[in-house]
């Protein structure tokens, strides 16, 4: 019961509107210590509840005596524009019986609307690093009297290149009485950096470990020859899996707008987000999606980043994510709040070595399926090693039969930095990858799993 927790009775009052009983395993570890005013470190997935985890606490403190004062007293940074206004909304919702205002301050949206609202001082700012950094640097934000600083989703801002900014912007909160970190992965060395830097002697509440991540969704791969193959195959999965709603994840945005195409030539319904896309075209897919109106998308793992959609119960890895980390997040889209999902990657020759990798960080082994109506000659390699790789196989040249997925791969690095809206992240740009995810080299220099 929410009311184990000593938070304001309005709050109670719009967490009984919402229809929340109990609280989630992070809500119930991480609501009474940050009611105490402790700094935490949390690592917990998207679809755990850990949006109320840290709103509730802070909404809890900006109801305290009222200040004579009109400053912004909390910030949340977040990774991407759908997160953050997710979270928005989220504190909307809890903030419903209060006087409690939030403001938004997200790249692709309009610099002097916002720095409009950033006159009128929300009690709290949630905005992405690049662009409430340009805001700062334009004079239009005062951090100097933050109490309370949310990094949410801290190791995909890393992986984005946010480090410097992030950095940047905790230190104008300098005044700041809290800290909360919230990361879905244990993150690498990059986040035991920036942990030692923000939070001071944090909790560290390790709400679910990898290997329980997928509880509740099936996980499955299916061999395929080559692209084409696999195309072939996600066709007979949407046509005849039973599914409410499906996302299908490609490593690169020329692959999501390719699967798309086949698609909308099959007649299906379906939408395509990537890093390319511009605001609004990412607010119609989601609404889409959300209404029912849209059963399919097609997405790189930067866009999808945060998703949460209702009745998302099968996500389809067209392209193996490249790390253990993306795996997880791609199918933390799925199976959310104990439902039933189902989860398909399709492993080509050069996936395999990569899907191995993939099931021993998570200690899990993937179901083979096999489907008789579009089953190809590829079935595994012919020997694995101890470890699941497979034996004698060299990775293959990019421009291989059917396998495009190291040509999109040197397209990208040939086609050289994405066109970005914002500014101030001089370091990422020469490597980012054509779906505007995170920086490429980075990514495919660091192990295929990561810690
Ligand atoms: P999050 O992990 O914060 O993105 O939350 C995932 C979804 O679960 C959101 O739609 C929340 O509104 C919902 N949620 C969070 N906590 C609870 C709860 N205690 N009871 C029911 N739904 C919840």
């Amino acid at each position: 019961m929410f009311s184990q927790f000593a938070l304001h009775e309005r709050l109670l009052k719009a967490v009984a509107e919402l229809n929340f009983v109990e609280p989630t395993p992070v809500q119930t570890a991480a609501i009474p210590l940050a009611l105490e005013g402790r700094d935490l470190r949390v690592t917990a997935q998207t679809g755990s509840g850990k949006t109320a985890a840290f709103v509730l606490p802070m909404l809890n403190r900006l109801m305290g005596p009222a200040k004579v004062r009109v400053d912004i007293r909390a910030v949340i940074l977040l990774p991407t524009r759908e997160l953050a206004q997710q979270t928005l909304k989220e504190v909307e919702r809890f903030s419903q019986f209060t006087f409690i205002k939030a403001g938004l301050i997200t790249g692709g949206e309009d610099f002097k609307v916002q720095a409009a609202m950033l006159r009128k001082v929300p009690d709290i700012l949630i905005g992405t690093p690049g662009r409430l950094l340009e805001q700062l640097n334009a004079g239009n934000l005062d951090l100097k009297h933050v109490e309370l600083l949310v990094l949410d989703e801290a190791d995909r801002m890393l992986d984005m290149g946010f480090a410097e900014d992030v950095e940047r912007l905790a230190n104008e909160c300098a005044n700041r009485q809290q800290t909360m970190l919230f990361s879905a992965t244990t993150g690498g060395s990059g986040l035991r950096e920036m942990i030692g830097k923000v939070l001071k002697d944090p909790q560290h509440l390790q709400v679910n470990s990898v290997s329980e991540l997928a509880e509740g969704t099936r996980q499955q791969i299916i061999t395929a020859d080559h692209n084409v193959h696999k195309e072939q195959v996600l066709h007979w999965l949407l046509a005849n899996e039973t599914y409410q709603k499906a996302i299908v994840f490609t490593n690169t945005r020329a692959m999501a707008d390719r699967i798309y195409g086949r698609l909308v030539a099959l007649e299906y319904k379906t939408f395509v987000l990537h890093g390319e896309k511009d605001q609004k075209d990412r607010k119609l897919a989601i609404d889409r999606l959300k209404q029912g109106g849209v059963k399919i998308l097609v997405a790189t793992d930067v866009a999808a980043r945060g998703l949460d959609v209702d009745g998302l119960d099968m996500v389809i890895n067209f392209d193996m994510p490249r790390t253990g980390d993306d795996y997880v997040h791609r199918i933390g889209r799925t199976g959310r709040a104990g439902a039933e999902g189902l989860a398909i990657s399709l492993i080509t020759h050069g996936d395999w070595n990569l899907m191995s990798s993939v099931e021993r960080y998570l200690k899990q082994k993937f179901e083979r399926r096999t489907i008789k109506e579009v089953k190809g000659s590829y079935t595994g390699p012919k020997k694995v090693k101890a470890s699941g790789k497979a034996v004698g196989v060299k990775k293959k040249k990019a421009d291989a039969k059917g396998d495009k997925k190291g040509a999109d791969k040197k397209k990208t690095a040939a086609k050289g930095p994405t066109k970005r809206k914002t500014v101030n992240r001089p370091k990422a740009d020469p490597l980012v990858s054509q779906d505007g995810m995170a920086p490429l080299k980075k990514r495919v220099t660091r192990p295929p799993v990561s810690e």
